[in-house]
């Protein structure tokens, strides 16, 4: 059968989303592949269907042991023979699966990095014909969910020499997959990088002062409809939970914390509608396929940007309209900044966690930008977030644009964001005078620019795709092709107005107007706007820290 018919016979489909059928065709021509598509985007098809055509059995590799049995089952009732291998299974129930593994009677094995071990004493080399690595980006200390277990990984390559590869992730951005790639030991592979835009969603970022009767008012707007409110700690999961059902809610709460089996049932009563509203930490959600999520919350910031794309791509998977709310508050940053010092490769971490901030703190348009981070570049602005329904004014900075670029191009793209803002800015301390960059032509050349505006400006082009921060390569500036466009062909560049203090605390107090009773704005704002720029300048002095 060909693969059209398999799709239709054992799936219910009559066409492949976008990218699958070319990924298929590489699996079957037993090529490797570096696969990146948004949770929902049909990464399973890719290995599932390939294996029905291969002969022997697809190997999949994947950490979520809780859905595993699910998603057996499922293939299971759609006729496709499959089994799967981990540690929540008793002896006799491994050997059940290894003998219908020796029978050939076994199309696709789910195991847990865990049990690859246990697994591999008794494979043959030639018994495997695919290996699927689902939820790849954990075996990378870059990515942002690093399990230790994958990285036991490293060989699979090497005891099925003539199996081919897939690894699969939703959330990657370059350097992770690079990493990916070379720790599985495939870094030939091709890549294939599908789109992450999601029209549908809706994206708004407010400040997060009086987070509860926002969130009570947002609700408001969607009574009876399903929804994830992301908590930092387990603790704020449990209260707002307490707090939102005092109020007449249907909502549970969710963190790794809570018993297997209360956690499983959440899961459940959530997925059958029979609890609307979940507020959870990042644990809940991975893996989980349910359609008609309408709003996810973040009520404290998340860590990075791959988390936060990742956890309002569970909104809206039907494609109709959902809204995805991030409140925005210096505490948190802070706490967050705290937690990235104590990890291991704390400076990659703060510098994902410094661009999740200036996605907050941003005045051009969201979606832009969070496209631009998975180095995807949307040719208008959305219409569709926040800052585009309420635009900020541009002006025409293509001088401004070049200076900074040729700033970047004559240090040879060698400059974090705070070094080039000092050159550009001709300031004398000593990693500028260190780096021997005093001596290059636009030293200087934006004496006429405070280091805020300056800082302001950057982030912006960043956001519209002129400059990308390589995170692991001690956060240099880069050009992309776009910027080469700006210095040697000319093209013009428009920039947001930064508004003035009091003009930036009008516009935040302007999305959340329809609210909140005027008089309780100004309060609130002037309190809020002091806090901001009480941080601001302490964070000028090292915002990269
Ligand atoms: P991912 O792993 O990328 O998050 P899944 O593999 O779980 O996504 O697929 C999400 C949903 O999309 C599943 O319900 C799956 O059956 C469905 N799906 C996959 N491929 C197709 C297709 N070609 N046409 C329609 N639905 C599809
Ligand atoms: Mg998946």
């Amino acid at each position: 059968m060909n693969k059209h018919d398999l799709l239709k016979k054992h799936f219910g489909y009559d066409s492949f989303r976008p990218l699958q059928e070319q990924i298929i065709d590489d699996v079957l021509a037993h090529k490797d592949l570096m696969v990146v598509m948004p949770t929902g985007g049909g990464k399973s098809m890719c290995f599932q269907l390939p294996s029905l055509m291969l002969e022997g059995v697809t190997l999949v590799v994947s950490p979520l042991i809780a859905l595993m049995k699910d998603q057996v089952d499922s293939l299971r009732a759609n006729g496709i023979t499959a089994g799967y291998f981990n540690s929540s299974q008793v002896g006799t129930e491994q050997q059940e699966m290894l003998q219908l593994l020796k029978e050939n009677r076994l199309k696709l094995l789910y195991v847990a990095p865990e049990s690859i071990q246990l697994l591999l004493h008794h494979l043959k080399p030639t018994d495997i014909s695919l290996i699927a690595i689902d939820e790849a980006h954990c075996i990378s200390t870059w990515g942002h969910d690093f399990r230790p277990a994958y990285t036991q990984l490293a060989y699979l390559k090497k005891s099925f020499p003539e199996a081919g590869l897939i690894a699969l992730t939703a959330t990657a951005d370059r350097a992770t997959r690079a990493d990916i790639k070379k720790q599985l030991a495939i870094s030939h592979a091709q890549e294939y990088v599908a789109s992450f835009d999601r029209p549908n969603l809706t994206l708004e970022v407010r400040p997060g002062n009086d987070r509860l009767a926002q969130v009570r008012r947002f609700l408001k707007k969607y009574q009876d409809e399903s929804g994830i409110i992301y908590c930092l700690s387990r603790k704020s999961c449990e209260k707002l939970s307490d707090k939102l059902s005092s109020l007449g809610f249907s909502v549970a709460a969710y963190h790794a914390g809570l018993e297997h089996r209360f956690r499983e049932s959440v899961q459940e009563q959530f997925i059958k509608d029979e609890i609307k509203i979940v507020c959870a930490t990042i644990a809940f959600g991975m893996g989980i396929d349910k359609s008609n999520v309408r709003f996810v919350i973040h009520y404290n910031m998340p860590k990075n940007i791959e988390g936060y794309y990742q956890e309002i791509g569970r909104a809206g998977r039907d494609g109709i309209d959902a809204h995805a709310l991030l409140f925005h508050s210096y505490a948190d940053v802070i706490q967050l900044r705290n937690f990235a010092s104590d990890s291991g490769n704390s400076e990659v971490q703060i510098a994902k966690l410094e661009r999740m901030k200036q996605f907050a703190d941003a005045l051009t348009c969201r979606r832009r930008m969070l496209l631009s981070y998975f180095n995807e570049y949307l040719e208008n602005d959305c219409g569709n977030c926040d800052v585009c329904l309420n635009k900020p004014d541009f002006f025409d900075a293509t001088l401004i644009a070049q200076k900074a670029l040729s700033a970047v191009y004559r240090m040879n793209e060698n400059a974090s964001l705070n070094l080039l803002i000092d050159v550009l800015r001709g300031a004398q301390n000593a990693t500028v005078l260190d780096s021997g960059f005093q001596a290059i032509k636009t030293y200087g050349a934006g004496r006429d620019i405070s280091w805020n505006n300056w800082q302001q400006y950057i982030i912006q082009m960043i956001n519209q795709g002129l400059l990308e921060i390589a995170f692991h390569e001690f956060n240099h500036l880069k050009l992309t092709p776009q910027a080469k466009a700006v210095l040697f062909e000319k093209q013009p560049v428009k920039l947001a107005v930064i508004p003035k203090p009091e003009e930036l605390a009008a516009r935040n107090t302007r999305a959340v107007q329809e609210d909140l009773p005027s008089e309780i704005n100004k309060d609130l704002y002037a309190g809020l706007r002091k806090l901001r720029m009480q941080i601001a300048s302490q964070e000028n002095l090292a915002p990269y820290m």
